[in-house]
């Protein structure tokens, strides 16, 4: 039976890297032999244009019937504001689907610039809880301001988020071959709410006993992270720890077109990449592709796994070689990556090289 994966563009330069994200994860379906139903689904912007909504009315509920999704970045910064049309789609999809855990991944490439070499780290940040005012409520807002001058924020933690994105993070951990998972808290100031999280790190680590298991605090973290990175191979870390410390990684390999990522709740994903919808260079062709194409892959992985479909995990292989064919041959890459490629140029010869595989 075909999978059904929705095509989401977004803004920006969502426009550009999406459908070579496409293009690619096409090519590779075809070459595994994986059926694929593909559903463009109006969003963001040009949604806004001929719906006069950036979420049309029937979208949740139309996505809830795909198997997962391709999101581009939202350009919500310069969405006008007050106005209930003008949406970002991201929060509302986190906290409508339930997409508790964000897969991070960071590998730096011998021949690209990078401050490290040899690294090679696996994120899962929890994003339904924590600080994330946007997201961590069912209704209202988890920030506010009594009297002018004084803020207060509003921090959730639950027992059973932090047992679910540990559990993910040991079972990733157990596909990899380091098998090595690090709990990223500070429960020894945040004793209720990061201690919670830690307890139940604790607990399912028991459950893993193939998998070694680490608590590190999360400012010693940042400085571990900087110094010798290649220490860490899986984790896990709450929602506002891992928003700061995967930006610090996405710096440690080459930047921000070299973060991709996967949102996932137990039934459901959507392939996003890191970074934004980059209004300073969209439109102009040159935006990297790479983290787009790269979260194609991921939710290919997950699908793999969630729909039992060794198709697809045969599909996200060839995307990797491809991928790592293209970086090691240097001739088609962007410009933040040290080429003169255009972006189309280098989803070229991703698909190229995914065919030749
Ligand atoms: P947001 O808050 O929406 O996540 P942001 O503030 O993190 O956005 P980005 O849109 O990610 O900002 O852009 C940050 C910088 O990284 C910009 O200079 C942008 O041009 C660059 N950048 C982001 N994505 C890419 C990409 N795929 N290729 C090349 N440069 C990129």
């Amino acid at each position: 039976m075909a999978l059904t994966l929705g095509i989401l563009e977004g803004d920006d330069i969502g426009l550009e890297v999406v459908p070579e994200c496409v293009k690619v994860m096409k090519e590779a379906a075809a070459k595994a032999g994986l059926a694929i139903d593909w559903r463009p689904t109006p969003i963001a912007r040009k949604a806004h244009e001929q719906f006069g909504h950036t979420i049309p009315p029937g979208t949740l509920e139309t996505l809830e019937t795909f198997d997962g999704w391709i999101l581009g970045p939202i350009g919500h910064r310069e969405y006008p504001k007050n106005d209930p049309t003008w949406v970002n789609a991201h929060p509302v999809f986190r906290l409508h689907y339930g997409f508790y855990a964000n897969y991070k991944p960071f590998k730096s490439y011998p021949n690209l610039p990078s401050i490290h070499k040899d690294i090679d780290i696996l994120f899962l940040r929890e994003t339904t809880e924590g600080f994330k005012v946007d997201g961590n409520l069912f209704k209202g807002y988890g920030e506010f301001m009594p009297v002018p001058g004084m803020a207060i924020g509003v921090c959730v933690t639950t027992e059973l988020k932090s047992r679910l994105i540990a559990e993910a993070a040991f079972e990733a951990a157990r596909l990899r071959p380091r098998r090595k998972v690090s709990a990223v808290h500070k429960n020894t100031v945040y004793r209720y709410g990061d201690g919670l999280f830690a307890d139940e790190c604790r607990k399912v680590a028991a459950r893993f006993p193939d998998v070694e298991y680490e608590e590190v605090i999360v400012d010693t973290f940042a400085m571990k992270l900087v110094m010798k990175p290649q220490q860490y191979d899986v984790v896990v870390t709450t929602n506002l720890y891992g928003d700061i410390l995967t930006d610090e990684a996405a710096g440690l390999v080459g930047g921000l077109g070299l973060a991709p990522g996967v949102n996932a709740s137990d039934w459901l994903a959507m392939a996003q990449a890191t970074h934004g919808s980059a209004p300073d260079i969209a439109g102009r062709g040159i935006a990297n592709p790479y983290a787009m194409i790269m979260s194609g892959k991921m939710l290919f992985e997950w699908l793999a796994l969630k729909r039992a479909e060794p198709k697809a995990a045969e599909a996200a292989k060839l995307i990797e070689r491809a991928m790592d064919r293209v970086i090691a041959e240097a001739r088609h890459l962007t410009a933040d990556l040290g080429g003169n490629a255009k972006t189309a140029e280098m989803g070229d010869a991703v698909a190229r090289a995914v065919t030749a595989a």
